[in-house]
């Protein structure tokens, strides 16, 4: 099955077609400061991101949109911009006229109840009414100034209407997409890109994939942004993307991408032409494609072993070569990787989605500059727990904590914390989502601010930053086995 997408334009540039696939990112800082957004835009722009998008909060975002499009046309710098709106669809409206592109969340676009309550079937075709009519209004103002829209679907805020019905499932966010898709072709409005999005890695190559064929049915060919949201920070994040929008993008899938680190944008742009490069590399031709998807994965999976001198396992240096081998033996007990995989970001395109669905038990890779990598691969595939897991978001212009910071201290004090996952979240968006289903999580409040959480539910609310990781050790030791002198000792 091959998707071809439309080619949707935004600003000067193409998505879609057979066109480069787009490498984008977004700002962290606050827009309507417009003289530092500009600047990281032009940072971003430097290093290759060719769509930068910016977080809309409020209008005075909104009036810093004409200054940061002036101060780029002052510098020179043509790029297109996409406002990035959530819960107030208002805003959509009012930044249409002032960007190339605007980002809706299905998840918080309008919602009728609040959560916890229940939607009846009528109460669910209320909702959808409601959205529909305020859609409609973005779709017209968006087509007034030839503004393309992204409809960008988010694990962790999803709408509470389709988790009521289909859970956290992949075909929970495609149901979530074509609801708004719909509305979209009825209005016949195409200037259109859609993202599937989750911090589960398989979840957001399951979703994309099952994107692809509901479009296909329905008639539809919207280009497709392809990322790994929260990924998380440093080698863990690269990882966590590179098997995400990796392994989508070299079945075909995907026009744009962006690469979600925590921390300052600039430092995903390399990394997003790394995945681009060894996926275009790892190409999987359509026939191939669909016998490794016929395949059934298996559910329970043995430890995994970074094994030496183990001669008898087929050598593999390409995707195409470890898809052939599980076709032909999906039980195959191990590989030997190749030299010709020569980074972290081509060995986990070529591995990563396999180590989480095939059983196998032993790859060979005698690089010993490798083993710590393969250390955090086998964790981050969910095959040997070494250790905690941490999930981030990249942040953007609604954080108001240093999440970096924060990061680096909450994964240096949990990192031997076994089993455990800590979430540590920008704000409102998709924080709550992201951390109910970590064990413990910390969510930005206000500047300065965060509130603690334990198993979903705020434990201590608005917390001084500097005193947030102190506390919640305190919290998790007093919960479990773990206390301050086996920490320090790890
Ligand atoms: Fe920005 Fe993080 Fe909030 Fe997402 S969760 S909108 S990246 S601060």
């Amino acid at each position: 099955m091959i998707y071809y997408a439309r080619e949707v334009q935004v600003g000067d540039i193409v998505i879609g077609g057979n066109r480069s696939i787009v490498v984008q990112s977004m700002t962290n800082t606050f827009t309507d400061d417009a003289i530092s957004t500009t600047r990281q835009i032009i940072d971003l722009a430097k290093v290759g991101s060719k769509l930068v998008r910016l977080s809309i909060r409020n209008t005075k975002d909104v009036q810093a949109l004409p200054k940061i499009h002036e101060q780029l046309k002052q510098k020179g710098v043509k790029i297109p911009l996409v406002a990035d709106i959530h819960f107030n669809h208002e805003l959509a409206i009012l930044s249409a006229p002032y960007v190339q592109k605007v980002r809706v969340n299905p998840g918080n676009f309008f919602i009728l109840k609040s959560k916890d309550e229940l939607y009846s079937e009528s109460d669910y075709k209320n909702e959808l009414e409601a959205i529909g009519e305020r859609f409609v209004r973005l779709i017209q103002e968006c087509r007034r100034h030839g503004t393309a829209i992204r409809i960008g679907v988010n694990g962790g805020s999803l709408p509470n209407r389709i988790l009521q019905r289909y859970g956290h499932t992949p075909q929970a966010m495609v149901q979530a997409m074509l609801e708004f898709v719909s509305m979209a072709h009825q209005e016949d409005f195409h200037h259109v890109v859609v993202s599937i999005k989750d911090s589960n890695v398989i979840k957001t190559i399951d979703a994309n994939r099952l994107l692809v064929r509901e479009f296909i049915k329905a008639g539809y060919d919207y280009p497709i942004h392809l990322g790994v949201t929260e990924a998380g920070s440093d080698l863990e994040g690269i990882i966590r993307s590179a098997i995400g929008i990796g392994t989508l993008l070299a079945e075909g899938i995907g026009n744009t991408i962006r690469v979600s680190l925590t921390g300052s944008p600039v430092k995903e742009i390399p990394v997003a032409y790394e995945i681009i490069r060894s996926s275009q590399k790892n190409y999987i031709d359509s026939s191939l494609n669909q016998k490794y998807l016929n395949l059934n994965s298996y559910q329970s999976l043995p430890e995994l072993n970074l094994c030496s001198n183990y001669e008898q396992v087929p050598l593999v240096s390409s995707l195409k070569d470890i898809r052939m081998l599980l076709v032909n033996n999906p039980s195959l007990e191990g590989v030997r990787v190749s030299n010709d995989l020569k980074n972290e970001v081509d060995i986990s395109i070529v591995l990563g989605e396999v180590l989480m669905k095939f059983p196998l038990a032993c790859i060979v890779d005698e690089r010993e500059n490798l083993t710590d990598y393969y250390r955090l691969l086998f964790q981050v595939t969910g095959r040997n727990i070494n250790g905690a897991e941490f999930i981030s978001c990249p942040s953007c212009g609604r954080t108001t904590f240093d999440i970096e910071t924060m990061t680096k201290q909450v994964k240096n004090t949990f990192f031997s914390y076994k089993g455990l996952t800590f979430a540590v979240m920008g704000c409102v968006v998709n924080g709550p989502g992201e951390i109910s289903r970590a064990d413990y999580g910390i969510l930005g409040s206000k500047s300065g601010y965060v509130h603690l959480y334990a198993h979903g539910k705020i434990i201590i609310k608005n917390v001084p930053e500097r005193e947030a990781v102190k506390l919640l050790k305190e919290i998790v030791d007093r919960e479990t086995k773990y206390h301050s002198s086996s920490t320090a000792s790890s």
